[in-house]
């Protein structure tokens, strides 16, 4: 690990002061923040990740590790960890997809440390990203290519890509999330601002080192999730190649309003397949007014997958996305809310 200095942040204000040569997720940046540490610490390890200052928010931990849930919707403090979400009564109740999402993710070791903004902006389980001895990266060493086009793809994603990089994104909570229309608060030197979770991640866009939208500073302190007639009816299914503590290579999260078998609203988002956190409005609005059959359920999941570019390897992905699209249907389907 390379050498660098360290400063504890005592208030959000602080934290934006001495965060800022931070921003937009890219690899090399000269400061980066430190909350549960569980991706950067591990990057920073493996010299991927390389900065020269660390910005330690976990002093903010208590401020902004609050769960309400009311009338309007869900609020989670940005350094609520993953397990404190995960095991809420309420969210299990009502947002039952975000509560899944997080305890199928990583281990409960993991999921202790890390926290829900931190979460959010996890980086790529790529190979080729991870190891340095890989030259050609466009993610970790912009304009040296990508070794993961011609080599084993068979986690990489099939929506969203672009000629300059394939890498999936691994996150479970966030596709939870963009289903659900979260919103995010986000504090830095221009003040607060609110966003969309959907307007956080970037495409590659021949850029992929620029991970994300936020500015120079400015850091996650808050989720909302408006309520929903939708959100208590709602599940997340992940297929991995093993049953615990694994990444998805496809995942669903389907939130729905049903009236009798008729569809009000669905909801779709896509893991394990994507770029970024995926959701498919197309899918969504081909089940809107229809009877939930399978032949319904099937015709979304074709929806959902309209556009993938498979590189080889990874050509089963596409098949396995529209049945864990139908399995999550159908599972939502037959759920008895709670709430
Ligand atoms: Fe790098 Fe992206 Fe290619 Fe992986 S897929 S080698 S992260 S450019």
């Amino acid at each position: 690990m390379q050498p660098f200095s360290y400063q504890r942040a005592d208030s959000i204000a602080d934290a934006v002061r001495l965060g800022r040569d931070t921003g937009a997720g890219d690899v090399h940046a000269s400061t980066e923040f430190l909350a549960g540490g569980t991706t950067l610490v591990d990057l920073m390890r493996l010299e991927v990740m390389t900065p020269s200052h660390l910005v330690d928010l976990n002093p903010l931990r208590q401020q902004h590790a609050q769960i309400s849930v009311d009338d309007q919707g869900l609020d989670l403090g940005a350094f609520v960890s993953m397990a404190q979400a995960a095991r809420h009564p309420q969210v299990n109740a009502r947002y039952p997809v975000i509560a899944e999402s997080l305890k199928l993710a990583a281990s409960q070791q993991l999921r202790n440390m890390a926290t829900l903004g931190g979460n959010l902006l996890q980086r790529t389980r790529c190979p080729y990203f991870r190891d340095i001895s890989w030259q050609s990266c466009n993610k970790r060493a912009p304009g040296s290519g990508c070794a993961a086009m011609a080599g084993v793809n068979r986690n990489h994603a099939v929506l969203g890509v672009d000629d300059s990089c394939i890498a999936q994104y691994a996150g479970d909570f966030a596709v939870a999330l963009i289903a659900l229309d979260a919103q995010l608060t986000l504090q830095g030197p221009d003040g607060t601002r609110r966003v969309a979770l959907a307007g956080l991640h970037r495409d590659p866009g021949g850029q992929p080192h620029l991970e994300n939208n936020l500015a120079p500073g400015e850091l996650i302190t808050g989720i909302h999730v408006p309520a929903g007639a939708w959100t208590a009816r709602s599940t997340y299914v992940k297929v991995r190649d093993r049953e615990s503590y694994e990444f998805a290579i496809a995942s669903a999260a389907v939130a729905l309003h049903l009236d009798g078998d008729i569809v009000r609203t669905a909801r779709l988002g896509l893991g394990g397949m994507a770029y970024r956190p995926w959701r498919s409005q197309a899918a969504e609005q081909l089940l809107q007014g229809r009877k939930l059959t399978r032949d319904v359920m099937e015709q979304a999941a074709h929806q959902a997958l309209e556009g993938a570019v498979t590189h080889g390897h990874n050509d089963y992905k596409p098949e396995l996305a529209r049945r864990t699209v139908v399995r999550a249907l159908q599972a939502a389907q037959s759920l008895q809310p709670r709430a």
